[in-house]
């Protein structure tokens, strides 16, 4: 439904929105502002959304003759709900969710507010994927934007190496498409550099053939001697094939460690199991081949909405014994306070891209770590966030930076850290070139200045 809304700046006509508009008093309004981490209760001034590009164009051009600040959702899971604009304009792409697959050339076309899972059923029809996250209802957008992590980036890189070609509304409300030929500067940009450039409305995807099947081993281990668990595994890890992407998460629960294995023939997968085994006396043992789908979506209850959420991520590029045992004491104070610290290896086709090949910085990443905070009562909040920082505060010494997708509210330390000096200057100038008065600056913020 369409809902033009009239305004005017002086004695001038301005844009009239189009999409579904809602404001504070419309049904559905309280729904579209609601995103992932409950902790965020913000309220646009109002929210558009968007069916189409025209949508976006209009919405854009709206919100900048109102001078109201813009919020771009897509999946709504940036930790700080950076999406959710207070009192500004909120450009809701999640009615553009559609993906379509061409198996013949091997290429998906996926609308800016589409979501992992939309983008996993589709190409999984063909027995084809490409890299996405862990968590089905995360969005390609924010995901893909700031690099995107998951199980096949060791054969076939993140997310944003398997983009062909972005279609981008930019800051002055025109559409353009980056790719290697056209803007070549911009398409640079997107691929890591967030949601600082434009309001991608389609993305073009490589696919590859990785079969339907995959194979999912955990083993946990008590916290005592979960230490020489862990360096053991950071062996394992670094001789495992591509396939495979070695895992560790230290919780209340015990010390996990194991591998995903996807892109291959899961019975391949198997001969590692043993090794990872015999890395101690595990507690449990689970080692089961399910189909890639469900693999996809195994995460998304315990990853689900409706928790208070926070986290401090790090990149690891030294794993000594003093980080292992970091992880495994998960910080120090109220032992049901702390947070859950997670790895994940990288290394494979992500180290094989050059550094200046695209804005994202840290392909030589050895882990990824998050120490990740759930809970419930907001009497916690302090309580809860102080806890993950102390947790993830020793392994600094050990980190290369930061994933720009895993920054919380670190601000433009954060985004230094996740660039480095030298690419942030590069990104600062072509913010200056395609965003100079910062218009989209609600995200992990490369400032023009
Ligand atoms: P949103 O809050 O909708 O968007 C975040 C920001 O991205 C927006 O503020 C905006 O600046 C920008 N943005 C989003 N879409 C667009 C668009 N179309 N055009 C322009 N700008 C846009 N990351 C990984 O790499 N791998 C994982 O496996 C992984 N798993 C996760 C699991 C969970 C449960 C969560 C909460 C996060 C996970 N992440 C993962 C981190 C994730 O990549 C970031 O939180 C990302 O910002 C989420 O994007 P979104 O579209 O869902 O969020």
């Amino acid at each position: 439904m369409a809902v033009p809304i009239l305004g005017t700046v002086g004695d001038m006509t301005t844009t009239s929105l189009t999409g579904q508009v809602l404001s504070p008093t419309d049904t559905g309004y309280d729904d579209a502002r609601s995103v992932w981490n409950a902790m965020v209760d913000r309220r646009p001034r109002l929210i558009v959304r968007c069916g189409t590009v025209t949508d976006v164009v209009n919405a854009v051009r709206y919100a900048r003759e109102h001078d109201l600040e813009i919020g771009v959702r897509c999946g709504g899971h940036s930790v700080l709900g950076l999406a959710v604009p207070a009192d500004g304009l909120m450009i809701d792409l999640t009615p553009m969710g559609g993906v379509t697959v061409d198996p013949r050339t091997r290429r998906a076309r996926v609308q800016g507010g589409a979501l992992l899972g939309a983008l996993d059923r589709a190409a999984q029809e063909h027995g084809l994927a490409t890299t996405a996250g862990n968590v089905s209802h995360t969005g390609v957008g924010g995901l893909t934007l700031g690099g995107g992590m998951g199980w096949l980036a060791r054969q076939y890189g993140l997310s944003c190496d398997n983009v062909l070609s972005y279609e981008v509304v930019t800051a002055d409300g025109a559409v353009v498409t980056a790719s290697p030929t056209e803007h070549p500067d911009l398409f640079w940009g997107l691929r890591g550099g967030g949601g600082n450039f434009g309001i991608v409305t389609m993305f073009e995807f490589r696919l590859h053939e990785v079969g339907t099947r995959a194979l999912l081993a955990n083993w946990t281990f008590d916290p005592a001697g979960a230490v020489e668990v862990l360096e053991g595994w950071r062996e394992l890890s670094a001789a495992a094939p591509r396939e495979a992407t070695f895992t560790a998460t230290s919780s209340a629960d015990g010390v996990d460690v194991g591998f995903v294995w996807v892109g291959g023939d899961p019975a391949r997968g198997r001969t590692l199991t043993a090794d990872v085994a015999g890395l101690g006396r595990a507690r449990r043992e689970s080692v089961r081949e399910l189909s890639y789908l469900e693999l996809q979506t195994i995460e998304d209850s315990t990853g689900g909405h409706h928790f208070r959420r926070y986290w401090k991520g790090l990149y690891l590029d030294r794993f000594p014994v003093e980080a292992a045992a970091a992880i495994v004491a998960r910080g120090d104070g109220d032992p049901a306070l702390r947070p859950a610290m997670s790895l994940q290896a990288y290394g494979g086709a992500i180290a094989d891209v050059s550094d200046d090949d695209a804005a994202y910085g840290q392909r030589g990443t050895l882990f990824e770590l998050v120490a990740a905070a759930r809970w419930s009562d907001p009497a916690q909040d302090a309580e809860r966030m102080a806890a993950a920082r102390s947790a993830a505060a020793p392994l600094t010494p050990y980190s290369s930076g930061v994933y720009l997708n895993t920054i919380s509210d670190e601000g433009a330390a954060g985004v230094r850290r996740a660039f480095g000096a030298a690419k942030l200057a590069r990104l600062a100038e072509l913010k200056r070139a395609w965003d100079p008065a910062n218009v989209f600056h609600l995200n992990q913020n490369i400032s023009p200045n």
